[in-house]
This record gives C-alpha cells, sequence and structure tokens, in this order.
C-alpha cells in the first residue's frame, strides 16, 4: 500500500496543481467542458435572463444555455475586500502573512476577553496526555498508551449480562438502585452488582471512560485551561463548590455545584478497531483513497462527488503527507439540544465523526463518536472552557500519537489523529470558530469577504448582491456584487486579519477591526497543530441541513404568508406574492394532507397539513418533503408565476446539491440554477429596494457557495448537522422513554 502511494506521487503533483488551479480560477471549465460543450460564452446569465427565467428544466436535462465563461470563476482573491483592514491599525501592517508565532504572547494582547481565548489556544498548544488536569484515570492512561490486542470476553455470565443491560438501559443511578432492589426482593440470593461495580465493569471491558470536570452551576464556564485555578465563575461569581459542605467541613470538603463529562476520543477510537466488523469497516478511506489515486490516473478528473474524500481539501492533505495512510480523520460536530421537553433547560453536546468509516456507516448510531455533554440551565458564555478537556486530549493525541490495535490487520498501527472538518449551526458556528454572527458586515464563516448591506437605520447587515436604488448608507456604498467571482477563503488572510484583531490596542479600535475583518477573537481550534487539521477557515463545513430544511423554508414561507417584516415606507399591499393566506392557504394544507397516499413508505415521516401543525410539527425533514418535494406541484398556479419559476430553480438546485452522489454534470447545473435563483430573487421581491434588504436572508449567500464546497469537501450532505441532530433525537427519545 504505501509502495503504491509512493508510486503516485508524480500524479498527486500533477492532480494537485490542477485541483487547486481549478477552484482558483479556469480549470473548472476544463472539467466543465464535456457538460456545457459549445454553449460556453455563448450569453451571459443575468437576472430574469430570458434564456434562463422559467426554463429551470432545460438545466435538470444537461442545457446550460446562456452560460458564459465567467459564470463559473472564481478570483484569486485580488480585490478581496477582508485583503485590508490593516488600514485600521498600521502597525499591524509588517505582519507577514500566516506569521502567527507570536500571537499568544500576553503583551501583544491588551483586551481581557481576548487574552482569555489566546489563553486557551495556548494551554492547548502545551496539552500531554499526562496531564492531570485533563482528568484521566492512571488506568486509562495506561490502557490508553499500552492497548489492549484482544478483544473484550464473548463469555458473560448472565448476572452479568442482566447488571449491564440494566446499566444501559435505565436512565439514572437511582432508577438502577430501584430497579435493583426490586429484583433482590424476588431473588434473595442473586449477587448483584452496585450501580458503581457495574460502570466500572462497563469500563474494564470497552476501555472507554468519561472524565468530570467542574462548572459554574448557572453554565456560564467550566473550570478548566486558565480557569482551573479559580473557585468561582468569573462570569456569574456563583461559587465553584457546595459553600455548607466547605463551611462545616472547615474547607475539607470540595464538593462542585456542578460538573460536566467528556469522554476522551483516543479509547472510543481504540475500541471501534478492537471490533473485528468495524476495524474493517474503518479501512474504507484508505482503499477509497488509493483507488480514486488510481482512477486518476487514467482520468484528468472524477466523474462524481461521493465523499468527502472527493473534495480538493481531503486530496491535499492526503498528498501533503498530513493524512497517511493509518491515520485517523475526523470530524467535529456541535449544537444546542433541548432534551427535556417539560423543562426550560438546554444543553450542548458535541460528537466525532469517524470519516476513515464509509458514508452508509459513518453517521449510524452506533458509530457516532459522542465528546461531551454540556448541561444547563443556561447556554455556556465560554464555549471553549467546556471544549477544552476534549480538545486537549485530542492535541495531545496528535502530538503523541494514538496506538491502536487493528484486529482486522491483527497489529499495532501508530496513528495520527486529523481533524478535517468543525461543523456546527449559524449560532454554534459563531461562537466556535471566533467569527462574528450572520448579520454582521462580513458575517460569511466561509470567509469569502462577502461584505453585506444594511437599512439606513438598521443594525444588521444582509448579503445583497444589488446595491439598492438611491441608496446612501455609511460604509455600504459598494457596488453590485457578482457572486461569479467570490474570492477563495485563505488561511493566510484569515491568520493576518486574526492577528490585527486580536493585537487590537483598545475596545474602540478591536470594535472596528472586527467589523472590517469578521473576526471577534481566536477559536480554540487555532490551538490544533496547523498539519493535524484543514485549518481555519478551510475547516468550516458547510450546513446544508439548517440551510435547506429550516432557514429557506423559513424565508419562502415567511414571504409568500406576508409575515416577513415590512419596512415603511413599504406597503404590504403590494406585494403581490403573499398567496398563502385565508382559503387558499387552508386548501393547501389539506392538498399536502392528502399527498400523502402518494408518497412511498421509505420517506420517513410524511409531511401533515402545513396549514394546521405549521408549527407543532414541522421539523426538518418535513420541511424539506414540503419544500422540494411537494411544493412544486402544489404550488403551481397559486404562486404568481415569476415567482413560481424563481423558486422551481431553488427546487432544482437544492435537489442536485442535496444528493449523496454529484455528478459533474449535476454539479454545473446545480449552480447555475442556484446562482441565478439568488440574482433573480433580488430581482422579483427586493425590486431594489432599500426596505427590502431584509428578505435577503444570510442563507441566500450560503446558497451560491455550495458549488465551492463541493469542489472543496465533496457533496454537503457528508458534512451536514444531520447527523448531530439524529443523535440529539435519539437522545432524546431514550430520555423521553425512561422518564414515562
Ligand atoms: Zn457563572
Ligand atoms: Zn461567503
Amino acid at each position: 500500500m504505501q509502495a503504491n502511494l509512493l508510486r503516485t506521487i508524480h500524479l498527486l503533483a500533477l492532480l494537485q496543481a490542477q485541483l487547486y488551479s481549478l477552484v482558483q480560477c479556469w480549470e473548472i471549465l476544463h472539467i466543465l467542458t464535456p457538460v456545457l460543450g459549445d454553449n460556453l460564452g455563448s450569453s451571459k446569465i443575468i437576472s430574469g435572463d430570458p434564456q434562463y427565467s422559467g426554463n429551470a428544466q432545460a438545466a435538470s436535462s444537461g442545457g446550460a444555455e446562456g452560460l458564459c465563461t465567467n459564470d463559473l470563476q472564481f478570483q484569486g482573491g485580488a480585490d478581496h475586500p477582508l485583503d485590508n483592514p490593516a488600514s485600521l491599525n498600521p502597525s499591524s501592517l509588517d505582519i507577514p502573512p500566516g506569521d502567527i508565532e507570536d500571537l499568544w504572547l500576553q503583551d501583544t494582547i491588551h483586551l481581557g476577553d481576548l487574552q482569555t481565548a489566546a489563553d486557551f489556544v495556548k494551554e492547548l498548544q502545551g496539552a500531554t496526555l499526562d496531564d492531570p488536569s485533563l482528568g484521566m484515570s492512571d488506568k486509562a492512561l495506561y490502557c490508553l498508551q499500552n492497548p489492549l490486542c484482544n478483544q473484550p470476553p464473548t463469555a458473560i455470565d448472565n448476572v452479568t449480562r442482566l447488571t449491564i443491560d440494566l446499566y444501559i438501559g435505565t436512565p439514572s443511578e437511582a432508577t438502577y438502585k430501584t430497579v435493583h432492589r426490586a429484583i433482590l426482593h424476588f431473588l434473595l440470593d442473586l449477587q448483584l452488582p452496585s450501580y458503581y461495580k457495574v460502570k466500572c465493569s462497563v469500563a474494564d471491558l470497552t476501555g472507554v471512560e468519561s472524565v468530570v470536570h467542574d462548572m459554574c452551576i448557572k453554565s456560564c464556564i467550566a473550570y478548566t485551561g486558565p480557569f482551573l485555578d479559580l473557585d468561582s465563575c468569573p462570569k456569574c461569581s456563583e461559587p465553584q463548590y457546595n459553600q455548607f459542605r466547605l463551611q462545616t467541613s472547615s474547607g475539607q470538603e470540595k464538593i462542585p455545584c456542578q460538573e460536566f463529562h467528556t469522554i476522551p476520543i483516543g479509547p472510543q477510537l481504540q475500541a471501534l478497531y478492537r471490533s473485528p466488523e468495524s476495524a474493517s469497516c474503518a479501512h474504507y478511506l484508505c482503499n477509497k483513497v488509493y483507488h480514486m489515486f488510481e482512477d486518476l490516473e487514467h482520468a484528468d478528473c472524477l466523474d462524481e462527488y461521493l465523499d468527502v474524500l472527493h473534495g480538493t481539501d481531503l486530496i491535499g492533505a492526503f498528498q501533503d503527507g498530513c493524512i497517511r495512510e493509518d491515520d485517523i480523520v475526523l470530524m467535529f460536530s456541535i449544537d444546542g439540544a433541548q432534551l427535556y421537553a417539560k423543562k426550560v433547560s438546554s444543553c450542548w453536546i458535541y460528537i466525532w465523526v469517524l470519516l476513515n468509516l464509509s458514508p452508509t456507516e459513518r453517521y449510524k448510531k452506533h458509530r457516532v463518536f459522542v465528546g461531551s455533554f454540556i448541561p444547563g440551565p443556561n447556554n455556556p458564555k465560554n464555549i471553549d472552557s467546556f471544549l477544552f478537556p476534549g480538545l486537549q486530549h485530542l492535541v495531545a493525541l496528535q502530538k503523541e500519537g494514538l496506538r491502536i490495535w487493528d484486529v482486522a490487520l491483527q497489529c499495532e498501527v501508530d496513528s495520527k489523529v486529523f481533524l478535517a472538518l468543525i461543523t456546527a449551526d449559524g449560532p454554534g458556528m459563531m461562537h466556535i470558530t471566533g467569527m462574528v454572527g450572520y448579520h454582521s458586515k462580513h458575517g460569511c464563516h466561509l470567509y469569502c469577504g462577502m461584505q453585506g448591506h444594511r437599512e439606513q437605520h438598521g443594525k444588521h447587515y444582509f448579503p445583497a448582491l444589488l446595491k439598492p436604488l438611491d441608496y446612501d448608507v455609511e460604509d455600504c456604498m459598494y457596488n453590485d456584487i457578482n457572486m461569479r467571482h467570490l474570492p477563495i477563503p485563505s488561511y493566510e488572510k484569515y491568520h493576518k486579519n486574526l492577528h490585527i484583531v486580536t493585537t487590537s490596542p483598545n475596545q474602540r479600535q478591536y470594535c472596528a477591526q472586527h467589523l472590517e475583518t469578521g473576526i471577534l477573537k481566536p477559536s480554540i481550534f487555532s490551538g490544533l497543530d496547523r498539519s493535524a487539521t484543514l485549518g481555519l477557515p478551510h475547516s468550516v463545513g458547510s450546513d446544508i441541513m439548517h440551510l435547506a430544511a429550516l432557514n429557506l423554508p423559513n424565508l419562502m414561507l415567511s414571504l409568500w404568508h406576508g409575515t416577513i417584516d415590512c419596512t415603511r415606507p413599504d406597503d404590504r399591499s403590494t406585494w403581490d406574492w403573499t398567496v398563502l393566506q385565508g382559503n387558499v392557504w387552508q386548501t393547501h394544507g389539506q392538498a399536502v394532507a392528502s399527498a400523502l397516499h402518494y408518497l412511498p413508505t421509505s420517506f420517513d415521516c410524511p409531511p401533515r397539513n402545513i396549514a394546521d401543525k405549521i408549527t407543532s410539527s414541522y421539523k426538518a425533514w418535513k420541511f424539506l418533503l414540503y419544500l422540494y418535494g411537494l411544493g412544486p406541484g402544489l404550488l403551481y398556479g397559486i404562486l404568481p408565476q415569476r415567482y413560481f419559476t424563481n423558486y422551481c430553480k431553488l427546487v432544482l438546485g437544492i435537489q442536485l446539491m442535496n444528493q449523496h452522489r454529484i455528478t459533474q454534470e449535476n454539479l454545473c447545473n446545480a449552480h447555475l440554477a442556484l446562482l441565478s435563483f439568488a440574482e433573480e430573487f433580488e430581482d422579483v421581491y427586493c425590486q431594489c429596494m432599500q426596505t427590502r434588504i431584509h428578505f435577503i436572508h444570510p442563507c441566500m449567500h450560503s446558497l451560491v457557495h455550495l458549488l465551492r464546497e463541493v469542489l472543496r469537501i465533496g457533496p454537503p450532505i457528508c458534512s451536514s448537522q444531520w447527523t448531530l441532530e439524529r443523535t440529539i433525537g435519539n437522545l432524546g427519545k431514550e430520555i423521553k422513554q425512561h422518564s414515562c
């Protein structure tokens, strides 16, 4: 295998040059030429172009009329709007791009919150596996460094089996004890182990145990990293320990008011590789990459995208030697969850997805690794402190290596753990990347530099492509934006701007600089070694789940209902697209319900009457089926023609982009449809009116990024939040079952 990979080195050099220039500029045309044929350069698509408008179906059948060579170009970023924020801080001009070695030095950081963020990064960089603050027991650490080379004993006696079932099947220690007592009433002589003992048995069998850290009782911070030595919360001043117990024991009993659990990834990976079935499944990535490189010996480019490994970023990481044959490749995913229906308490969960497994395996419930549970009652005020233990463990593994007994190979392998992607929804992404929110001037988390427009007295920016008529808003006076010339995100640019923001001399300059750079603070993920991750902004995934199944349905329905805000002097009575109201809406809802009988059972949960259930039972999956499945049929004749045509372009683009297998032809058609949709949307709904800028939600901008995301990291579905949402759903169901 190693030899084969070496033999392909010369090919890889060619491949990289080709793929990278593909993303940058002309080569995409080379790839797309077989699809586009002689239509290249015929005429340019513009908003409402008669050759394309109303002809969305033409694209799906292979036509791409009206495409010009500029339509699929990307610029190298020469005029990137984020290029010159240093003008605000002249002293930063001499920082070489990418040189951040001195960034974490205390004397260059002047603001408290930035210094805290930098401290987390710095401490992460110094992580070691035997650091006691990591919280691993001596036994767990020994097992991690000396992996078991045998499987757990399969012959478990009936009593042990019963207690393990009981341990897994009951939601709490109290319930376990209740059932435990009940069984002993019935079978007096049974030697049934205690909750603690069975917990230890499970840890012994799997080699997996959680590490526990203290946290603020109001969920503000965790006592980790730079907060480790505090004894009260720096945000709300709540004490770390139970004050009654502390005082009555003269300071001896330190009982934390609240704790949270982290499950280190290393032992979980070791456990997976000890199972013959899982271990052989985990060879997928290595085998596929090998075959992909073989295929590329006979072809100029890939015909289709089926996985993240088909994207240029991962191919580049393999080529650069950042990922080797035996390495582990992970995706990180985080979200807030409402696990208790009746309790107003949110918690946060993060998971790891093992990209070494095939796409048909890695997203399954039993293949997903839970990283940590961060309990409520509130959202964390410093999420870095909660991520710290899990990332500290990861960084230590990256430095010291992870020894794995691979039962499929019957040998021990020394793996490096590569973190490819980090995913979250919009608000979550802001927390973990340290970038500004979506409604900021540079709100794009893919860091393309897109600048938003805002209304005259509005604080929120919206990613409008067209400058409104009679527009005179300070700091937004740029001309129309051509999404075909989307600048390329750059690691160097991001770090240069991060340096500028982080070293702001005072609050006033900091505010000006984060507005101009789109960066609020260093991300804790900056503490990972550059060779062990794609690195920001490249490691940010596009979240097609929230985009297609929640954000876009929310926007389109709020328009068709007429519930979207109306800014004076605009007048709702002039909105001729607000058709889903009154009887029409009720009749439409019934039509949706009636479609039930025509849907295959494999479509999972079918949409109900949307007029009755939109606020109660419509979740992501139902919105997806409704908007991109039933909608084109049921809204025909209801939506006025030009809005219907515009909507059909969205449907086409999302249907193609949402596939598990995206061909080059699909990609081209989807991109054309989505670009045309986004441009035409501004034409038909906003009509260049300043009062309608707020119609252009951030999701409109995310849509036109999808082409580049496929080229970069494969089909968006492979790095979506569906996996985490499903995990949260599974956990929620189990809690509800237990509480019944
Ligand atoms: Zn607090
Ligand atoms: Zn962008």
